[in-house]
């Protein structure tokens, strides 16, 4: 009895470790801006922006493929609010702030 308790600490210690080690190499980092995003979008995933979706249209947002106001169901004000999401201006031409962190790449 001992030593099957002894054999499965040591298998979840060993599978342990292999999740963390797994985690740290295959970690891949993803804009949190892209989360903010897309929660303020209506979810409809309707289309009519072009893209297939709207998860789809907020990654495309934060780097500065679209602009907010191309989503056609979207209120102005709440084209604003995601404006504020992607932390670009609002007025004139879109600037990205490009304050990811080294790891991002
Ligand atoms: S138009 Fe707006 S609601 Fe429709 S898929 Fe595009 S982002 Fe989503």
């Amino acid at each position: 009895m001992a030593i099957a308790l002894g054999y499965m600490l040591a298998l979840g210690v060993v599978l342990a470790a292999l999740l963390v080690i797994a985690n740290r190499f295959l970690f891949v980092f993803q804009d949190p801006r892209i989360d903010e995003v897309e929660s303020a979008l209506p979810h409809t995933n309707c289309g009519a922006c072009g893209e297939a979706g709207c998860r789809i249209f907020a990654e495309k947002l934060i780097v500065g493929d679209v602009q907010p106001g191309q989503c056609t169901v979207n209120s102005h004000d709440n084209s604003k609010a995601i404006a504020d999401c992607g932390q670009r201006e609002v007025h004139g031409l879109w600037r990205l702030r490009r304050d990811l962190p080294e790891t991002a790449f």
